[in-house]
């Protein structure tokens, strides 16, 4: 490791103050500074919005030659560029929207040290042309931004970051490397720093807990409905709702539209003009809520964003903590609210089906759903699971919806025994849908084929339905009885905690609601209940049987 003795006529404190007016460094950031300053390869990782920009714009300012800054934004590279020049910081890109006689200008200006930072695309690092450009220049530091993408157990894998392990030790100038990310499990974060050649001592990683975020899973509810009531409520605040595909960010939108909320939609098949306009709406509160697919969000930077639903859940826990952490980013108290159902899983299963990915690369796909869905199905603090799928650990965070429910915990032993001798009796060979039609005692034609119907655990759960039952299994895989070994064929197997409940070793329990209600509005029961006095006040009126007035089903439509 080469270590450079050197003084700077500035500190970073200096620098902070001067281009940026902060008057402290947020955590984290002054270590990661001081050590790229000396030469040492770094891997930093923090929250979104916990200030990584600055952790290799401090340096390029300081250091002599030019810093490189790799990001795969490139439709925010022109903004992150103009901002910098905003602040008198000399800065440039380079990207496929220029042309070649651009990219030169852009070239000359580095090479006569008119520049103090450079934006790339990663794929430019992978032309021999630009390579020998880049020879001539003095570069510094090398800072690679959303580093994550480099690693294959990542949730947003690109090939074009893979090259840069090879790459990178071919510049001359040898410059000091510094990764950044919000989002690496201990895997992830390992990988990163063998392809970038990175000292494991070297690893900064701030708390990765946001206590001002309160996480909420919502189950088993009419998703357009919530949605529609919550952006209600919250008109005055700026949120960002999340979907799955185009088609259902659409279907959103027009239905907020509809409803006369000043919303937009965002996602990749708009044109630029049209994704840029209803980003700049956003960014400067003319809009309420952007409804988006996942092409929204990485660099946004828009610090009071206070609420963050996904109508649908994404393919990976990482995903979804770096989306749901766009919500306040200014510290104040902010919600992140997943409207959870099972098929949003399907969605991501056929995306992975679907995909061009590799075999092992598949794998990782689905490991990353399955752990979404261990996130939705967990009843430990939400916070506390995300952080501890990071690596890290927290007390519970007394905010989110498992800590503050008003749930009643249950013994669910005896039930998780049928399930668990279940899978055994089935030789651990089939998947949840499978488990859970045998319970409930299905005559589904598979079931018929193999025979299943002749196991003595066939229909010892019949009193449930076949969803539920599945439910419950998703409950015990979160909760590790259950794992799925092979992600690619999910069957089910006993974990060592799973046989000791067969065993009769330990208990089960499992936390339900008290009253099972289906409105998360306590008004719309309050008005659920004067309609009913109503109806019977009419009924008594006319001397004809309450149903007559309107039945069951017209009151619930009525109240939504
Ligand atoms: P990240 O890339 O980690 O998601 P950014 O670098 O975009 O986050 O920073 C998020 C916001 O925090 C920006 O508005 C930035 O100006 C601000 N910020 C960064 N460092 C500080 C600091 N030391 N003091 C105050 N604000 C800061
Ligand atoms: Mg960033
Ligand atoms: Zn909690």
């Amino acid at each position: 490791m080469k270590v450079l003795e050197r003084s700077f006529v500035l500190t970073p404190q200096d620098i902070l103050e001067k281009y940026y007016g902060y008057t402290e460094f947020r955590p984290g950031q002054k270590k990661i500074i001081d050590q790229v300053l000396h030469g040492q390869n770094t891997l930093a990782i923090m929250p979104t919005g916990g200030g990584k920009s600055l952790c290799y714009q401090v340096p390029a300012l300081l250091l002599d030659g030019l810093t490189l800054v790799v990001s795969p934004l490139i439709s925010l590279m022109k903004d992150q560029v103009d901002s910098l020049q905003d602040s008198g910081i000399k800065a440039g890109f380079i990207n496929s929207s220029q042309d070649w006689n651009e990219t030169r200008q852009i070239l000359t200006a580095a090479t006569n040290k008119q520049l103090k930072l450079l934006y790339i695309a990663p794929e430019r690092l992978e032309q021999s042309g630009f390579m020998n450009q880049l020879q001539r220049l003095n570069v510094s530091l090398i800072a690679i931004d959303e580093a994550h993408c480099i690693s294959q157990w990542g949730h947003d894998f690109r090939k074009s970051y893979l090259s840069l392990s090879s790459i990178l030790p071919q510049i001359k100038s040898q410059p000091t490397i510094i990764a950044l990310t919000a989002t690496a499990t201990t895997q992830v974060a390992q990988d990163i720093m063998v392809r970038l050649n990175i000292p494991t001592d070297n690893e900064v990683k701030t708390g990765f807990a946001r206590p001002n975020l309160a996480f909420k899973v919502v189950k088993g509810q009419n998703k357009n409905d919530y949605i529609l009531r919550y952006v209600k409520a919250n008109q005055n605040s700026a949120g960002i709702i999340y979907a799955a595909t185009r088609k259902k960010a659409e279907q959103i939108g027009s239905m907020l539209k509809k409803a006369g909320f000043k919303a937009a939609v965002y996602h990749a098949g708009l044109t630029e003009a049209v994704k840029k306009k209803n980003q700049e709406d956003f960014l400067f509160d003319r809009l309420s809520v952007i409804v988006a697919t996942n092409a929204f969000g990485m660099g946004i930077d828009k610090s009071n964003v206070r609420y963050i639903i996904h109508a649908q859940a994404p393919g990976s826990l990482e995903a979804y903590y770096q989306e749901a952490g766009r919500a306040g980013r200014d510290g104040a108290n902010a919600e992140a609210i997943l409207l959870y159902s099972a098929q949003d899983m399907q969605i991501q299963r056929l995306f992975a089906e679907n995909s061009d990915a590799d075999d092992k690369h598949k794998e990782v796909i689905y490991l990353n759903i399955q752990s979404m869905v261990n996130y939705v199905n967990t009843q430990n603090c939400l916070q506390q699971f995300i952080v501890r799928y990071f690596g890290q650990d927290m007390d519970e965070c007394n905010t989110c919806s498992n800590c503050t429910d008003d749930r009643q915990e249950t013994d669910i032993t005896v039930t998780t025994q049928k399930i668990l001798s279940c899978v055994m009796r089935m030789h651990q060979r089939y998947g949840k849908k499978l488990v859970a039609q045998v319970l409930a005692g299905s005559k589904a034609k598979r079931v018929l084929e193999l025979g299943l119907n002749d196991l003595s655990t066939y229909g010892i759960m019949r009193q449930q339905k076949t969803a539920q039952i599945e439910e419950l299994i998703d409950y015990l895989t979160a909760s590790d009885y259950l794992t799925l070994p092979d992600p690619q064929y999910p069957t089910l197997h006993l974990t060592e905690l799973g046989a000791q409940i067969l065993r009769g070793q330990n208990t089960v329990t499992r936390k339900v609601a008290l009253i099972k209600s289906n409105s998360a509005n306590p008004e719309d029961s309050e008005l659920f209940e004067q309609l009913r006095a109503l109806r019977y006040e009419f009924a008594e009126k006319q001397n004809v049987p309450p149903y007559v007035i309107f039945s069951d089903q017209t009151l619930h439509e009525m109240c939504r």
